[in-house]
């Protein structure tokens, strides 16, 4: 027994600070935590055997408190990640990395900022660019560091976002594939949507009906389902 482990009990695992299983509504996952050089706590939320695992399904997501806590209308972040959290235990093998930098890094003072700014007319993007921050301060470097510690390999990346695909890759993650996530359109954030695809690349188009509104993660990668 050590100032490390109080109850006998290996409290750190790798380079988490903490691990734990943890039932949730939709089964019971690994939930491991990582406190990065400038003390921010993100979790990595885990299922199945990942430790030297090649084309694990991961979502590197996140946190949007207005999404998740107060059920926001304005993105899908909510969504998303639930549609990750159920995707990975339906099929018992992957991770859903949720980092804390809310606001695609802008904070939530500042995010709240540009919501305000759109509420006057402005959209995502030129809201950011009014208040002098940048489209997207996110970086990935935390990320590969979590799924280095889980023994991850390489990925099948569930995401829209071609920045991530490129920002997991240039942080030294070796991504084999997409497993899109669409899900959580509504009226209220159509526009941001149509922003996100047409100005930043996303990659699924608003246009379509109540097809893209409720069906998930359209069709699974080949390598995700032969893994499935
Ligand atoms: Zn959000």
């Amino acid at each position: 027994m050590n100032h490390d482990d109080p109850v006998g009990l290996p409290l750190t695992d790798g380079p988490f600070y903490a691990h734990t299983r943890l039932p949730t509504k939709h089964g019971t996952f690994d939930v491991r935590v990582f406190r990065d050089a400038a003390g921010a706590e993100h979790l990595a939320i885990s299922r199945g055997h990942l430790d030297g695992g090649e084309s694990v399904v991961v979502r590197v997501h996140s946190e949007c408190l207005t999404s998740e806590v107060l059920g926001s209308l304005k993105c899908d972040c909510a969504a998303q990640l639930e549609t990750a959290l159920a995707a990975i235990a339906r099929t018992g093998r992957g991770c859903v990395l949720y980092l804390r930098q809310e606001g695609r890094g802008i904070g939530l003072g500042n995010k709240i900022r540009a919501y305000a700014l759109q509420e006057a007319g402005a959209d995502t993007l030129e809201a950011n660019r009014l208040l002098g921050l940048p489209d997207d301060d996110r970086s990935y470097d935390v990320a590969v560091e979590m799924l280095r510690g889980l023994g991850v390999r390489s990925v099948l990346l569930m995401t829209n976002n071609p920045l991530k695909l490129d920002g997991l890759a240039a942080a030294g993650m070796v991504v084999r594939g997409r497993v899109p996530c669409v899900v959580g359109l509504n009226p209220v954030n159509r526009g941001y949507l149509e922003t996100k695809a047409a100005r930043m690349g996303h990659l699924y188009r608003v246009a379509g009906g109540a097809d893209e509104e409720t069906a998930p993660t359209a069709a699974p990668s080949p390598e995700w389902s032969a893994t499935a």
